[in-house]
Formats: structure tokens, C-alpha cells, sequence
């Protein structure tokens, strides 16, 4: 970064501290991974200066020949790596690859059905923060209170009950397998439509250890930076007869030029996860997560739904003094990241929060295996016993220094 230092000394220096953030203390929040060096590369390419607004060979603007090579890449990769019939890859994130579906499918008051933000579903699928939430009418399905898993035979009953024209599949904080099938079923009995929104487990749908919605779902949707390891962006998927209308919403429905050096990087990160170590790593996610869930119930935490099919859980404070807030706070002075959550019938506020989530993909992309998840349920789990004691947590923080030493990332970008 030796430019960066002489023209903006303090960008540079923020850009140090998160290097070293990020090498140095453990990353388990689990909608966070470490894009490749090659992935970074091409994110921080020269195709940032090019405007390219239209779809490859179909571009409003001259000089788009090299621009439209990374574009056709990257829709060729995405539709081979989960056997999709057409892909967009320019929504510049999860949430607007989602509104371009919405804008295909429905319009203003149109009634719709998603996953409740406090059981797990994502604010883009109905929260009335979310613009999701002002411009339909939004009915919401949850968990069911005893299993804590995704209650089907409710979601039936308020299909046939309120006839959405659409129904969205997928959540933000959900430890289990989801049945796209059974949700296919459920759509055909009231003439619904789907859109499964895989942001978090995509790279295990990818890889084939996780249910895919793509034979069930009319659209699928995705972020790219999760599970699946690439740069921070969004992409679509859909059968082919809603390719146009698809493409159309996106551009020139809610977006401008494409961020080019960001679909760089996407094709470059979809062709990582077309190889075999890409599998592997996707197994050694779901491995550490099986592992660190065993040992923290092991440590007497309760899980949400008893464990975990994915790359996270959830852990239930509802019976302890202690919240997902104080816990976020002690664990991060303890230089372990995670983030509160609401848990299903949650207590308390979403500021506040009686559970905190933890996922599996960042630390697995630095090389570590079940036994560091062990030891790293057993930092956790002490952490939150000494949830007071600020000396505890800087003595803490210096094994986990030790600890993220030993599977270094960014070996070339030191500072
Ligand atoms: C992360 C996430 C998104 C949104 O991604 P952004 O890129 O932050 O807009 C959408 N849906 C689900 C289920 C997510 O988990």
C-alpha cells in the first residue's frame, strides 16, 4: 500500500489496523469469511473505471470488450457451480439481488411470505423497517416453540390462509437443514412462486452438503461474501423463462453501471468454488461447526434447535443472567468476534438480545480443524464465566494472538 500511505496517511492507517484486527483475533461472525488474495486482486483491479451499463455483448457504452470477458465468466461459473438455467451477477449486494426479484414478481400491496427477522429470516424479507415491509402487505412464518425448527404445517395453514404471491425461503440465523421441497409443495397448493435466498449456507448448497432450492425455486438469490468466500456483492438466479424480466429489474430497474471490478472478482471466487479443495473446505465448515456446537454444549450452553446442519448455531442465554450483548462485549475484549442475536421468543430487545451467533467459515478458511474449535469453545465458554473480569479477557486475548498465529492469513500484506 505504499501509495495509500502517501496520499492518505490515516485511510492507510485504518486500513493497517483492520489487517491486523483481522489476522490477530478470531473471526466466528457467521455471515463473515476471507476472500482470497486472487479475489482481493481483482476487487482492487482497474475495472472500477469502467462503465458498463447492459449485459455483455448488449453494453449502452463503447470499450466494454474486457469487461464483458469477466461479466460472461462469472454468470457461466455461477450457473455451472449450482446447475442454474440463467444467472444475473451485478446486484451490488444480498439485498438488492432480492428487490429485483420482488420488483419481477410483485407489485406495491401485492402479499407476500418470509421468515420472521427474530427467528432468523433477514430484514429484506418483510421487516417493516425494510422497504420490503412499507411496499407489501407481508405475512411472516416462524420456528416452532418446542422443535425450534421451521414449523411447515404453519406455514401451510398461512399460505392458504393469506394466497402470497410470493413466498421467500432462507434465513440470516437458522442452524438447520431447510426443506426446499416441502416449500415447493406448499407454494403449488396456493399458486405461489419461490425465492430461495441462500446467502448463508450458498457455499454448501454449492458444494452439495446442503439441500438445494434450485429444481424447486422459481429464483434463487445470494450474497457472494459469506459461505461462498468471494467479494461483497449479491447474484440471482432463475429459470429461464424469467430471465428477461429478471434482467430488465435489475438494470435499468433498481441499478446503474455494475460494479465491474467487483463481478471480477466474483468470476475469480466462483472459480475457486468450482474445485475440489473448495468441497473440502465446505466439509471442514460443517465439521467445525459440529464440533464447536458438541463442546459448548458439552460447557452447559443450551443451542437453538439442539445444534447444528450448517455453519453456525445459536446459543440460548435466555436462562442466565447474562446477554447476548454483555456476552458480544466480553468476548470482543477477549478478541473473539461474534454478534448478538435474537433468539426465537426472545425476552429480550434486539439491542439487548439473549443470544449471541457463531459461525464456522472464517476460521476454517485460516486451516483450522476440530480440535481449535474445541479450544475455542472452551475460550468462549470461560469468557462468558468471567463475564466481568477485564483482566481475564486481555489474558485471553493474548492466547488467542498465539493462537491466530499459528494459521497466519495475509502473509503479504504485513504491515
Ligand atoms: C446477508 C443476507 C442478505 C443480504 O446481504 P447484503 O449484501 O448485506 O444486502 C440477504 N439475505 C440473507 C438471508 C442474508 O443472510
Amino acid at each position: 500500500m505504499k501509495r495509500l500511505i502517501d496520499t492518505d496517511p490515516e485511510i492507510y492507517d485504518a486500513v493497517k489496523r483492520e489487517v491486523n484486527r483481522e489476522m490477530y483475533t478470531l473471526e466466528l461472525i457467521a455471515s463473515e469469511n476471507f476472500a482470497s488474495e486472487a479475489v482481493l486482486e481483482a476487487q482492487g483491479c482497474v475495472m472500477t473505471n469502467k462503465y458498463a451499463e447492459g449485459y455483455p455483448g448488449k453494453r449502452y457504452y463503447g470499450g466494454c470488450q474486457n469487461v464483458d470477458i469477466a461479466e460472461s465468466l462469472a454468470i457461466e461459473r455461477v450457473k455451472r457451480l449450482f446447475n442454474a438455467e440463467h444467472a444475473n451477477v451485478q446486484p451490488h449486494s444480498g439485498t438488492q439481488a432480492n428487490m429485483a426479484v420482488y420488483f419481477s414478481v410483485l407489485k406495491p400491496g401485492d402479499t407476500m411470505m418470509g421468515m420472521s427477522l427474530s427467528h432468523g429470516g433477514h430484514l429484506s424479507h418483510g421487516h417493516p423497517i425494510n422497504f420490503t415491509g412499507q411496499m407489501y402487505k407481508v405475512i411472516t412464518y416462524g420456528v416452532n416453540r418446542e422443535t425450534e425448527t421451521i414449523d411447515y404445517d404453519e406455514v401451510l395453514r398461512l399460505a392458504k390462509e393469506h394466497k402470497p404471491k410470493l413466498i421467500v425461503v432462507g434465513a440470516s440465523a437458522y442452524p438447520r437443514f431447510i426443506d426446499f421441497k416441502r416449500f415447493r409443495g406448499i407454494a403449488d397448493e396456493v399458486s405461489a412462486m419461490i425465492m430461495a435466498d441462500i446467502a448463508h449456507p450458498a457455499g454448501l448448497v454449492a458444494t452439495g452438503l446442503h439441500p438445494t432450492p434450485i429444481p424447486y425455486a422459481e429464483f434463487v438469490t445470494t450474497t457472494t461474501h459469506k459461505t461462498l468466500r468471494g467479494p461483497r456483492g449479491g447474484v440471482v438466479m432463475c429459470q429461464e423463462k424469467y430471465a428477461k424480466v429478471l434482467d430488465k429489474n435489475i438494470f435499468p430497474g433498481i441499478q446503474g453501471g455494475p460494479l465491474m471490478h467487483v463481478i471480477a472478482a466474483k468470476a475469480v471466487a466462483l472459480k475457486e468454488a468450482l474445485t475440489p479443495e473448495f468441497k473440502e473446505y465446505q466439509g471442514q465448515i460443517q465439521k467445525n461447526a459440529r464440533a464447536m456446537a458438541k463442546r459448548l454444549q458439552e460447557r452447559g450452553f443450551r443451542l437453538i434447535s439442539g445444534g447444528t446442519d450448517n455453519h453456525l448455531m445459536l446459543v440460548d442465554l435466555r436462562n442466565s443472567e447474562i446477554t447476548g450483548k454483555d456476552a458480544e462485549s466480553a468476548l470482543d475484549k477477549a478478541g473473539i468476534t461474534v454478534n448478538k442475536n435474537t433468539i426465537p421468543f426472545d425476552p429480550r430487545s434486539p439491542f439487548i438480545t439473549s443470544g449471541i451467533r457463531i459461525g464456522t467459515p472464517a476460521v476454517t478458511t485460516r486451516g483450522m480443524k476440530e480440535e481449535d474449535m474445541i479450544a475455542i469453545a472452551d475460550l468462549i465458554a470461560d469468557t462468558i464465566l468471567h463475564i466481568n473480569d477485564d483482566e481475564f479477557h486481555s489474558k485471553t486475548r493474548k492466547i488467542v494472538r498465539e493462537f491466530c498465529e499459528q494459521y497466519p492469513i495475509y502473509k503479504e500484506r504485513l504491515a
